[in-house]
């Protein structure tokens, strides 16, 4: 059985589902396909009011929904519930905000008559998801998708899979159209075959380089539309005269939120040579206190891992950079527990080439240089095949500003913590994909872009010499 709940904290097998038939995803399509047609007369205020229904309902279940998440990959209880409360604060954002997204814009043109562009749904968006934030990373698509009117079939990660249902059925009991979100239990070649699919317009994926890889083929293989959110290795640089207080208070934060399993965690710390051993001292003492256990239990403050072959992966990626000469700062021990725990731990001395470097490290490892001046710091940040976040620690936030903008990735944030937020877009250059998810940008991801230009009566006067035919008499 591929898609089970698997408590990471104890190993029991909580629930196995079975794949979903062909006749499922047959229906699944042609359900969709006919909601689509739908959706193109349906005026967007409609869905905005089930947008918002969707919010009241993720709210009404609060409770049932965290502890479903905990339970589905492991994270503790209290991140369970703000990331409950953060997709309803999308689904709302979007039922406020998604119809004036869509305003038809207006072009000066000096061809005859009116131009503009309306957006308009497109069709079927096929997303493919990951486990790290079973509801947010649902609701990024989601959300906007459904003010746009495009139908959406989710192919969730296979140890959320409890999660993904949860999240569909409440969509469901908030009013929205069968074949709004329809969640199934799909096989890779499963999702191929949905993106063949004609009545498939859309794909989004949010995952590694390697899933992205196999769906952006099948995707460009059709030539259908996708966005791509893949990896991250996020440099958190810190300037000689940043405040070191915000900067360790900032630090463990950006790489043990969520066990560090967050694609924009602080992965790189690159300290300025005058700070370097204050930092590492003060990561050292924040890593030292936290507290593993129950991720339901509001004393733990370290949740395990999502599953065992990703803390399995990661003692893999610890063990080989060590033995390509990091040095152990703190950390790399194991935690007497059942579950997939993995103590912080801290790495200095990774050399260029130490697999370390350029490897992402999916949870709670951070890597620690030290550099001697602003240029070298900023060399080093892009000396990476990720782009996705990162942060910038500096004593005033203008120049810092500066130097996040000779960052080549697609989100900086300068003096604090990273934040996700539904006016803000998300995505990275880079190997962390292409397109963006949330804000205005990510609306417009699976809209058809179309130019209507009106006239009362045809006037030739204006057209470029040539782009019409020649009168014959
Ligand atoms: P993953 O293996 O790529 O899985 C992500 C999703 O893709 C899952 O639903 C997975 O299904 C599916 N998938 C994988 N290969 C597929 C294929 N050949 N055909 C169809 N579906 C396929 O990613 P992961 O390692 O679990 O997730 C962590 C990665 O996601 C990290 O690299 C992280 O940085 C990245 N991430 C990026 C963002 C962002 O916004 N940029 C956000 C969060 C995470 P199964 O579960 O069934 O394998």
């Amino acid at each position: 059985m591929a898609y089970a709940t698997i408590n990471p904290y104890n190993n029991e097998v909580v629930k196995e589902y079975p794949y979903a038939t062909e006749d499922e995803l047959q229906a699944a399509l042609a359900t969709g396909h006919a909601l689509y047609k739908q959706n193109r007369k349906q005026p967007v205020a409609e869905r905005a009011a089930i947008l918002h229904n969707v919010a009241a309902k993720l709210r009404e279940h609060s409770a049932e929904l965290a502890r479903a998440c905990t339970i589905d990959m492991g994270k503790l209880l209290r991140e369970s519930e703000g990331e409950v409360e953060l997709v309803a604060i999308i689904a709302d954002w979007f039922a406020d905000h998604g119809e004036a997204i869509l305003t038809p814009e207006k072009i000066e043109t000096i061809a005859t008559g009116q131009a503009e562009i309306r957006h308009s749904a497109t069709g079927i968006v096929m997303m493919v998801e990951p486990w790290n934030f079973p509801y947010y990373q649902i609701m990024r698509v989601f959300a906007p998708n459904f003010i746009v009117g495009n139908p959406m079939i989710l192919k969730h990660a296979a140890n959320t899979p409890t999660s993904a249902q949860m999240f569909a059925d409440i969509v469901a009991e908030a009013g929205a159209p069968a074949g709004s979100l329809t969640n199934l239990f799909l096989s890779y070649d499963q999702v191929t075959e949905a993106i063949e699919d004609p009545r498939v317009q859309g794909v989004a994926l949010t995952g590694s380089e390697r899933g992205g890889t196999a769906v952006a083929e099948a995707a460009g293989k059709n030539l259908k539309k996708n966005t791509m959110e893949l990896g991250g290795m996020d440099p958190f640089i810190v300037l000689g005269d940043a405040n070191m207080d915000d900067v360790i208070d900032i630090a463990w934060r950006a790489r043990l939120y969520n066990t560090g399993q967050v694609c924009t965690s602080s992965k790189r710390f690159i300290v300025m040579d005058n700070v370097y051993d204050q930092f590492v001292d003060g990561l050292k003492e924040k890593f030292s206190k936290v507290v593993p256990g129950d991720p339901l239990d509001p004393a733990t403050s370290l949740a395990p891992m999502n599953r065992e072959k990703a803390r399995v992966k990661l003692q893999k990626q610890v063990d080989d950079a060590i033995a390509a000469g990091a040095t152990l700062v703190y950390g790399n021990e194991p935690i007497d527990l059942p579950g997939q725990f993995f103590m912080p731990t801290i790495l200095t001395d990774i050399d260029k080439n130490n697999p370390a470097y350029s490897e992402e490290m999916f949870g709670p490892v951070a890597a620690v240089y030290k550099v001697h001046s602003e240029e070298e710091a900023i060399e080093l940040a892009n000396d990476n095949p990720y782009g996705l976040g990162g942060i910038v620690f500096a004593g005033d936030a203008d120049h810092g500003a500066e130097v996040a903008a000779q960052i080549e990735t697609g989100m900086v944030f300068v003096n604090n913590f990273m934040v996700t937020l539904p006016e803000l877009p998300f995505g990275g250059v880079k190997l962390s994909g292409y397109g963006r998810e949330m804000s205005h940008i990510g609306e417009m991801a699976f809209v058809n872009e179309q130019l209507i230009v009106k006239t009362d009566k045809p006037n030739m006067d204006n057209v470029a010499g040539g782009l019409v035919a020649t009168d014959p008499a």
